[in-house]
């Protein structure tokens, strides 16, 4: 038998696996010892009453053994001999487009003008110390992309565009922790992320395709409407059967390039966002009314929405329990940061959050 089931526990009890198998098969009318297995679905805190509760839904079986769930690489087979694609771009939408073309089985062609994860390091150390700014290897340019020494949050608004489980699933597989595929604010950790982009690289050498680094797209070839392929670091001709641009939100020089080769570009709307830390403690108290935070409670967070005439403002993403790991060494401040998206000419004045000041 499987049964899907849903519990409000006291923190302390949801942490003890034992006590949480034990109020299951309770709710269940079952023995405990006739639970052979747990599987975690989903995990969230109630914090509005005065007594915080942690929410678990989870599947027990009894007398039934799990289905284990497939393994997406499973399904992955070498692309060497395919048809080539060039992917533009090692940032997460380069990366997950190469591993999707190799899924259907094209071979990948990955090229980005920055270094590899690991060397990319280095020139941020420049930046920090010497302020020095390396063109095609910096905060935005780089494997990885833009994102990938930030804290490496997955939640998303966005439900229309694909399959989110099977981009998490991936980046399971790749390395980053099971609690990702359950919690409602997953985040990777900056500490894994690295080596979880270096992980999907080796993925993507492993069935076939390639990567090159220090790769800068300078030119498109175009011929009776049609892109044959790129021109690299303003010589080498690089033809393939299609080409897919993900060059991010800040490489200018590839909309003006597509501008001027005639391509169809269109302006997206922009957000604007502004940082603000709070102490953790102060949080914590203001949403689990406790003073001294319980030790089965995980950093605390808020989420805030507002519309001011047609325009939404929200806080975007946030890092409760956080360290400021952004000035090259780690300020050992235990702060949320909260990014506030702003609509253009409005104070973030209007969306404070009583109490939080
Ligand atoms: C500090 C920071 C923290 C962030 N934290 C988060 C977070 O926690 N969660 C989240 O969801 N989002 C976060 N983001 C946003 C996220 O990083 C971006 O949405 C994401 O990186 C966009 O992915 P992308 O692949 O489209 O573009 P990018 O990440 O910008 O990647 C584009 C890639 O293209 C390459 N490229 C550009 N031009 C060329 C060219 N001419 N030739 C060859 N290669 C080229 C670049 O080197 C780069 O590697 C953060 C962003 C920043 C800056």
């Amino acid at each position: 038998m499987k049964k899907e089931i849903e519990l409000r526990l006291l923190p302390s009890d949801a942490a003890n696996t034992g006590k949480v198998k034990e109020i299951a098969a309770a709710q269940c009318r079952l023995p405990s010892q006739s639970i052979d297995e747990m599987v975690y679905l989903r995990r969230s805190i109630d914090a509005r009453g005065s007594q915080p509760y942690v929410q678990l839904k989870i599947a027990i079986f009894s007398g039934e053994s799990i289905e284990p769930e497939p393994i997406i690489l499973k399904g992955f087979h070498t692309v060497e001999q395919r048809p080539k694609v060039l992917v533009i771009g090692a940032g997460p939408a380069g990366y997950f487009a190469a591993l999707e073309l190799i899924e259907l089985g094209y071979k990948p062609i990955v090229l980005d003008r920055g270094k590899d994860v690991r060397a990319r390091r280095r020139d941020l150390k420049a930046i920090q110390q010497l302020g020095q700014v390396h063109p095609d290897s910096n905060y935005c340019f780089g494997e990885g992309g833009a994102g990938t020494y930030s804290d490496g949050k997955l939640y998303t608004r966005s439900h229309k565009r694909g399959s989110i489980e099977k981009a998490l699933r991936l980046l399971v597989e790749h390395g980053a922790d099971t609690s990702i595929l359950i919690d409602t604010h997953p985040h990777i950790g900056s500490n894994k992320l690295p080596q979880i982009v270096a992980n999907i690289r080796a993925t993507i050498l492993e069935y076939g395709g390639e990567v090159h680094f220090n790769t800068r797209v300078t030119d498109v070839i175009i011929r009776d409407h049609t892109i044959l392929g790129v021109i690299a670091n303003d010589n080498a001709a690089i033809y393939a059967h299609a080409v897919v641009m993900a060059t991010g939100h800040s490489a200018r020089d590839i909309y003006e390039l597509l501008a001027r080769r005639g391509v169809t570009i269109e302006a997206k709307p922009f957000a604007l966002g502004v940082r603000i830390e709070h102490p953790q403690a102060l949080i914590d108290e203001i949403q689990y009314k406790q003073a001294h935070r319980d030790e089965y409670l995980p950093p605390s967070s808020y989420k805030l929405t507002s519309q001011v005439g047609n325009r939404g403002v929200f806080s975007f993403c946030m890092c409760p329990g956080g360290f400021d790991c952004s000035c090259g060494y780690q300020t050992r401040r235990n702060c949320s940061k909260w990014n506030v998206y702003v609509a253009e000419g409005l104070s973030i004045r209007q969306f404070r959050y009583s109490g939080c000041y």
